[in-house]
Parts: C-alpha cells; structure tokens; sequence
C-alpha cells in the first residue's frame, strides 16, 4: 500500500487513538474512575472520525482516470457524505 503524506497522518491518528483508547479504559477500569471511562468512549468517537478521515483521503488520492477524468467526485468521499447526512441534524 503506497501511502502519502496525508495518508500516513491520517493512519496515525487511528493508531494514537486505539492508543488512547486502550490506556484510558485499563486506568479507568484499575482506578475505577468513571471520568477515564467515559473519556475511553469520547476516544471512540474520535477513532470512528480518523477512519472516516483516512478512507476519505485514501479515496480523494485516487488519481483521474476513465472512470472518474476530473478526478473523484466530492460526493464520493466518505467525509463529504458524513457531513452531508449530519447537517440537517446539527442545524
Ligand atoms: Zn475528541
């Protein structure tokens, strides 16, 4: 897998997050602080973004071709459509 500059960023945020993940649910399991727990799970969602944020840099890496001259449309990225279908319920 050739990864670019963005790409790598992006895949090291998923890894830093399981990081985060992992350290912050065995303190707050060894501790039993509800705080670190509850942190652990804000992490999850932070990991579900970074793996939205690297498939969407992976797809908006794809070079033009046949299929797509222009390039990838914007559509198409993960990203975009996430924040498509989350607008309405932000506003
Ligand atoms: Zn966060």
């Amino acid at each position: 897998m050739n990864l670019t500059r963005k790409s790598k960023a992006a895949g090291f945020s998923i890894l830093s997050n399981t990081c985060l993940i992992l350290l912050k649910l065995a303190a707050g399991l060894i501790t039993g602080s509800v705080s670190l727990i509850a942190e652990a799970i804000h992490n999850v969602m932070d990991l579900a973004a970074a793996v939205v944020a690297f498939v969407s840099v992976r797809v908006s890496d794809k070079p033009s071709g046949n299929k797509h001259p222009f390039g990838v449309p914007p559509i198409l990225v993960p990203s975009t459509m996430r924040d498509f279908l989350l607008f309405p319920l932000v506003v």
